[in-house]
């Protein structure tokens, strides 16, 4: 029999039209909520931020959450609120987006890389108990591809050693470990709305947090270090206008355009999550099946919504490399991605000392990765079409 030819190699493409790797989706209900604010409301530092933030507590059970500009500003802030700053040592996975190591760096600190589990892709807490020095303030951990990172361990592991742990949650909306939800359990959890993250507001991020002190700090550091509290002021208010300084902070704040927009996609999340869910098991159905495949470990511990879906392939059981399996799926017209680069592979990292070789699960699993479309807006169509194209490549060019 003929063998299903892959685009690649003058077959037909699975599918005449590009399906994205991700995409937003944004129905009547997110515009009309958008088009409300613009046309009558506050546009920033109006009351639907407070709105957005109870919200938030509502879906993720944390006690505080401070909403504001992006993913990467609400590390920023975490970071220095966990009191983080020059001489200090932040552990943090190299398979993650820049901004993750970067806090460490905005703030004066070193990050410093730990190895992954090679199953989960998740920081593995032994590689992390191995880095902690004198130095180490925090451990920044991220739950890659939406999969909870493994909290308990990490958490004793912190408070073994007088560390913050800060959740790097950007993927995690709506996945929970051991029963509750992300955002509920580290010491401080972000979140992003990046229109390719599972909610979002064009831009946008967040703090979650229970701990009272932190959620003052992120506070003052949104907004300018300027408090208008007259219980942390230093001098005497000269009148009804005073404010003060106290903290150098920033602008990061997020707009009511936004926050709005955020509320109507969280009305959406529990339909977001059954339908990544439902992708995700197609997908894990069909390619467990192929011995070039391997398929991302769950621990049993996260009851997980996908932001991502990692195809990784076995390179022993195929004549081809990672590069050029993607280049197949692009010409099935599948467009697809690699999450992440190890972040110190990255000139800037290079030029601060770091090397190669330093965490080879990881660097291994950069080798065989590919990210394959998964959003709420995909049809059964789409699923398909991806998996038929994944299986083609797989079965011609196996070994
Ligand atoms: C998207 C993302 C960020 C940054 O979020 P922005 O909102 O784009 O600043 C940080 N960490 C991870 C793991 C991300 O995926």
């Amino acid at each position: 029999m003929e063998k299903d030819k892959p685009a690649l190699c003058g077959g037909k493409p699975v599918r005449d039209t590009k399906i994205y790797y991700g995409h937003q989706y944004i129905d009547d209900d997110d515009v009309q909520a958008v088009a409300e604010v613009v046309r009558n409301g506050d546009l920033t530092c109006g009351p639907k931020i407070k709105e957005l933030e109870d919200k938030l507590c509502q879906v993720t059970g944390a006690r505080y959450a401070v909403v504001c500009s992006n993913g990467t500003a609400a590390l920023h802030m975490a970071a220095l609120a966990a009191g983080i700053g020059p001489g200090d040592e932040v552990i943090t996975t190299p398979i993650t987006f820049a901004a993750s190591a970067n806090c460490a760096l905005y703030c004066g600190a070193k990050p410093v890389f730990a190895d992954i589990n090679e199953e989960t892709y998740n920081i593995d807490p032994d590689c992390v108990e191995k880095l902690v020095s004198e130095k180490t303030r925090a451990v920044v951990a991220v739950d890659y591809t939406g999969q909870s990172a493994q909290l308990d361990e990490l958490l004793s592991l912190c408070r073994e050693n007088d560390m913050v742990l800060i959740e790097d949650g950007a993927h995690v909306i709506g996945t929970s470990y051991k029963g509750r939800k992300n955002g509920s359990i580290a010491d401080m959890t972000t979140l992003s709305f990046h229109p390719v993250k599972t909610v979002t507001g064009g831009e946008g991020g967040a703090v979650l947090t229970n701990n009272e002190e932190y959620y003052k700090k992120l506070l003052l550091y949104r907004a300018h270090g300027i408090t208008r509290d007259p219980s942390l002021m230093e001098h005497e208010p000269d009148g009804p206008w005073y404010y003060e300084q106290i903290a150098l902070g920033m602008n990061y704040r997020l707009t009511d355009i936004q926050a709005a927009l955020l509320i109507s996609q969280l009305n959406k999340l529990p339909a977001f999550i059954e339908r990544r869910k439902a992708i995700v098991k197609a997908y894990d159905e069909a390619f467990s099946k192929l011995p070039q495949l391997f398929v991302q470990r769950e621990i049993p511990e996260s009851d997980t919504t996908r932001h991502l879906y990692i195809l990784r392939i076995c390179p022993d059981r195929l004549t081809i490399d990672r590069k050029r399996f993607f280049e197949a799926l692009e010409a099935e017209n599948v467009c697809c991605n690699v999450h992440y680069i190890p972040t110190y592979y990255f000139p800037y990292y290079e030029k601060l000392g770091y090397c190669r070789g330093i965490c080879p699960k990881a660097e291994k699993l950069y080798e065989e990765i590919i990210s394959l479309p998964l959003y709420y807006a995909m049809t059964d169509q789409d699923v398909e079409d991806v998996i038929r194209a994944v299986t083609r490549i797989a079965a011609y060019f196996a070994k």
